[in-house]
């Protein structure tokens, strides 16, 4: 189908809850995708932080097809191997005694509320289900987790929300502190918020929320979705932060692109949630692990996480070199392959300017545009990246008000 036509059929067809960029693609291999009309494209989103192994691994894709032939689904009613092996992995290589399984970033985040709402109520009493989190967050969009995104925009016209949070300013331990009451059953947080523009926790800050937490007894929880899989060089972010959480969810680049999320905890917290108290379909089903044991290996046993790790300060060099050379860059901001840019313009332009020089980026909150490349990334893809915004910052001209805004 040309690519007009799925757009004419998108727009009749399709709820319009996402505003796309006019290309349909159509293939991908390494950190490139080809769209319809064979045009290639370096791919700097990665399915927004999804796309570990980039398109096509042949481990990712020969784990897929041997598990989809073997047994695809059967429910959580019995036992299978995919899933516990899944956990066994998560649990070795992290701070968590326990996982659940679910489908995306969103239930993930579900599943640590519940299970930090259902440990207040057991350990505290019932008036314990408090749950801090910060502003400009990001945390999904079912009804409770935009609540716990601390951002406006996601929850209006949505109201009466799910009661029970607060937010606290990002990296501001005094306000934090001020705000907890024997009312707080968690805190939770990004490492490095995602969506709210590429803004990294400050370890002191991480410190002492870890602390105060400790003292008392209100579970640390940390949001991965986005900074784990070793997105920031590390499999998981909290790794180079300096402080353990008492939860942490994981989604984006778990499955390496197959739908999967997962909610870790430790031992004493994971113990509340019983038979019966939650669940998912699907979760954690065969095909599903199967491929995000791939990822785990490859990522683990492989040398992909120097390899991002390396690339990563790679590319975080030339955003700095572009910032020094361009006038309309304010700052360069993240920690491995996940990297902001953030402009004194609009950054959508930006974005479409990309686009047509063969080049996939993506802006997050409005002035930021943000890079989440495959973490196979080659260092020649990274120069075309630097050497594309270059020769479009060249053209730009920062007028007075942008620089006031
Ligand atoms: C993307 C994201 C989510 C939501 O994940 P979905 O799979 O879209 O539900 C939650 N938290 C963070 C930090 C994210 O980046």
């Amino acid at each position: 189908m040309p690519t007009e036509e799925l757009r004419d059929g998108a727009a009749k067809y399709l709820m319009q809850t996402y505003a796309r960029q006019p290309i349909s693609i159509v293939r991908g291999r390494g950190a490139k995708v080809y769209d319809m009309e064979g045009r290639e494209y370096i791919d700097f989103v990665g399915g927004i932080a999804v796309n570990i192994l980039g398109h096509g691994h042949p481990d990712l894709i020969q784990a897929i097809q041997r598990q989809a032939a073997q047994l695809i689904h059967v429910s959580n009613l019995y036992y299978t191997e995919p899933q516990v092996k899944l956990a066994q992995m998560l649990v070795d290589h992290s701070f968590a005694d326990r996982a659940f399984f679910c489908n995306s970033g969103a239930e993930a985040n579900e599943a640590a509320i519940k299970l930090a709402r259902r440990y207040g109520h057991e350990k505290h009493g019932a008036e314990r289900f408090e749950i801090i989190t910060m502003k400009n967050s990001f945390h999904g969009r079912t009804l409770a987790t935009i609540a716990a995104t601390g951002q406006e925009k996601v929850q209006k016209g949505f109201e009466p929300l799910v009661p029970g949070f607060a937010y606290a300013p990002f990296n501001d331990f005094e306000t934090i502190a001020g705000m907890v009451s024997n009312k707080t059953s968690a805190i939770m947080l990004e490492p490095i918020q995602g969506e709210g523009g590429v803004h990294v926790a400050d370890r002191e800050y991480l410190k002492n929320l870890r602390e105060l937490c400790t003292q008392q007894d209100i579970l640390l929880i940390f949001d991965e979705v986005q900074t784990g899989m070793g997105r920031t060089g590390t499999l998981f972010a909290y790794e180079q932060l300096g402080v353990e959480p008492d939860i942490m969810t994981l989604a984006k680049g778990l499955g390496g692109g197959m739908p999967i999320g997962a909610c870790l905890a430790k031992e004493s917290v994971a113990a509340v949630f019983t038979p019966g108290t939650h669940a998912s379909t699907f979760g954690g089903n065969p095909l599903a692990c199967a491929a995000a044991l791939a990822v785990c290996r490859v990522l683990l046993e492989g040398r992909v996480l120097d390899q991002a790790k390396r690339m990563g300060e790679y590319l975080a060099k030339g955003l700095a070199d572009c910032k020094d050379r361009h006038r309309v860059v304010r700052e360069v901001r993240g920690l491995g392959l996940l990297q902001g840019l953030e402009l004194e313009i609009d950054a959508k332009a930006v974005v479409g300017d990309c686009l047509a020089r063969g080049v996939l980026v993506n802006a997050t909150s409005e002035r930021v545009l943000r890079f989440v490349p495959p973490l196979i990334i080659a260092q020649r893809e990274i120069d075309k990246l630097i050497e594309t915004l270059s020769a479009i910052f060249n053209h730009q001209v920062v007028t007075e008000k942008d620089a006031h805004h």
